[in-house]
């Protein structure tokens, strides 16, 4: 339940550079130009030492200097507003990148297996999303264009040295090599630190989501304060990765510099020396030693690129991982009408055999019934039987590792998916309202529901009370997991909801259990009329439910124990009259009798 996606590591940098190329061919237009813009502003600035060279070759020969101090003056604006705008275009690269990777990402998030997300925490999903796919911004536009600059003004400048002098080129060249040997070795312990950072990031919003979604019980726990430390415990691993990315990029940073002054020592020196000797001209050395100092430019956009390339395939990890769990198949762009057949569906499980997970027990053991089209089937059983689990196949959450489960003669693998879906109106155990409006939340399940419709459906759950009681009707915000309302209501309106869908096949996973009796008789009634055009499944654990259903299914060691009437079924069945006797009684005794709380 609480394994993360596989862990994050810079462990294959270059199947990760791929797919960070795969997020950024989309926008290698805005890219390119991007980066070629900014090219141009280095390339501008790189004959800035040539202007340079050139006032000093005026100045010692005599001449008028306004001609090459106007040159300069000009490059140096060009190529800094060259430079603004290709940093703009690379910037908004960057926000379209992340763009594209979130919405894929909660594409995907949105289609994942009920499976999978159980084995997954949402929190750290969450993170995925928002916080790991930042660390995208940079390093997709930025940081790819800065490197592949920084190589090619490093190579134009030292082509360039080529020129002026060999052999202070050749004590460059070292100087520089050794300093690229340095940060192929740190680099990587960036990527590393800031992979951990992020999964400290995620482990932060597992625990804010197991705590606000809990909200309540922590207070009524008293686990305010320890649930802050179990939270401050992973914001303290964040801050350690944090500080360990820093120590790393404040050593490759202190490379990069510490090999430009050492060239430049080295180079003052040997140079110095054959200035002395008459082997080079000063205005050379000078030039020389001004291209050194431009160096810093290619070399700290390199340092800056590779180490945000790191810290973004650390992230490409985290987001691959997503992008590698199982998905259902999509449902077409275009939502058409539902296909099936009019009318009550049939339903059916031959020999089906279910477990959650390889290591549990068998929930569902060669169990067989059919459900007739317009029936009202009741499903009941001691807790655990594997009653929820039989709509759980039907809805095909998950599938049946033997047998098959059929709707209307049709295996549920064999119909689109968005198809079966839409013959079934749901309702499931702890009837969850969704944040917004009770408007958002009827129509959630039937987006085209009319206002007339939504209207019927809520006097025959005998909400319209509720209706006239909202300040702002249909239109009052309903609170965070319907927190403003009683557990009957929430009940109700997850009823109504499934109503509004019109379904061909209704399952009642206990929905009625809040509902004290005015109501529950009423949605009783309800479901009876309307079973005839819809068949219904329900999980009983009351009488009046069991009393009124055309076929009770007892379900017990992954089987149908028995099967038949409440009259039948307390004659014949031990297991069934127990639980009359106890679950069914409990539930009478513990039926409120004023309206619900
Ligand atoms: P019932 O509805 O009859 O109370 P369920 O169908 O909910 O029973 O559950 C049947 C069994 O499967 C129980 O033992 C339960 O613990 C287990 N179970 C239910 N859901 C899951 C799940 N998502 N992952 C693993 N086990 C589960």
């Amino acid at each position: 339940m609480h394994s993360a996606p596989a862990a994050a590591g810079p462990e294959k940098p270059l199947s990760a550079l791929r797919t960070l190329f795969g997020y950024v061919r989309p926008y290698r237009g805005t890219l390119i130009a991007g980066g070629v813009v900014s090219f141009l502003g280095g390339i501008l600035g790189l004959a800035a030492p040539l202007a340079t060279k050139e006032v000093l070759d005026t100045l010692s020969a005599g001449g008028d200097l306004t001609g090459p101090v106007l040159l300069m003056a000009v490059l140096f604006v060009l190529a800094a507003a060259l430079h603004a705008g290709g940093t703009y275009l690379l910037e908004r690269t960057g926000e379209n990148v992340v763009r594209g990777v979130r919405v894929g990402l909660v594409g995907r998030i949105m289609r994942l297996r009920v499976r999978e997300l159980d084995q997954n925490r949402p929190g750290d999903l969450m993170a995925r999303v928002t916080s790991d796919t930042t660390l995208l911004r940079q390093v997709s536009a930025e940081s790819l264009a800065n490197t592949v600059n920084g190589v090619l003004l490093l190579i134009g400048a030292l082509v360039v040295m080529v020129f002026m002098d060999l052999v202070l080129l050749l004590v460059t060249a070292g100087v520089v090599l050794m300093m690229m040997v340095c940060e192929a070795l740190v680099l990587p312990r960036i990527g590393r630190a800031t992979g951990q950072a992020q999964a400290a990031l995620g482990e932060i919003g597992s625990d804010l989501e197991r705590t606000l979604g809990a909200f309540r019980t922590v207070k009524a726990s008293g686990a305010e304060a320890r649930e802050t430390d179990l939270i401050a415990g992973h914001v303290d691993l964040a801050r350690r990765a944090g500080y360990t990315v820093a120590a790393w990029h404040a050593v490759a940073t202190m490379t990069a510099g510490l090999a430009i002054q050492l060239a430049f020592l080295a180079v003052l020196g040997v140079g110095g020396a054959r200035v002395l000797s008459g082997d080079l001209p000063i205005s050379s050395l000078v030039a020389f030693l001004l291209y050194l100092y431009y160096l810093n430019r290619p070399i700290d956009w390199l340092t800056v690129g590779a180490t945000q390339l790191q810290v973004g395939l650390a992230a490409v990890h985290r987001v691959r991982d997503v992008e590698q769990l199982k998905v259902e198949e999509p449902a077409p762009v275009t939502v058409t009408a539902p296909q099936g057949e009019p009318g009550a569906a049939t339903v059916e499980f031959a020999g089906v055999s279910f477990r959650y997970r390889e290591d549990t027990e068998l929930v569902h053991n060669d169990l067989s019934f059919v459900a007739p089209a317009g029936s009202m089937t009741a499903l009941v059983g001691s807790s655990g039987a594997g009653k929820s689990t039989v709509f759980a196949l039907l809805e095909r959450f998950y599938e049946a590792d033997r047998g098959s489960v059929t709707i209307d003669g049709r295996d549920v693998r064999d119909w689109p998916l968005h198809e079966l879906r839409r013959t079934i109106g749901y309702v499931e155990q702890d009837a969850p309202v969704l944040h917004g409006t009770l408007r958002d939340n009827l129509r959630f399940a039937a987006p085209e529901a009319t206002d007339e419709q939504i209207r019927q459906v809520l006097e025959l759950t005998r909400l319209d009370s509720l209706l006239r009681r909202l300040p702002e009707g249909l239109d009052t915000a309903v609170g965070h997991r319907g927190t403003t309302l009683s557990g009957g209501e929430r009940q109700r309106i997850a009823i109504a909801r499934a109503l509004l869908r019109y379904p061909r096949l209704l399952l009642l996973d206990e929905a009625t259990s809040q509902l004290d009796s005015v109501n529950e008789a009423a949605l009783r009634e309800v479901v009876a009329d309307i079973a005839g055009t819809t068949t219904v499944l329900v999980i009983a654990h009351r009488l009046s439910t069991v009393a009124s259903a055309s076929q009770i299914l007892v379900l017990d060691a992954g089987k149908v124990r028995a099967s038949g009437t409440h009259r039948e079924l307390i004659s014949d069945d031990d297991l069934y009259r127990q639980l009359a006797a106890t679950q069914f009684a409990a539930a009478s005794v513990l039926e409120p009798t004023g309206p619900e709380a």
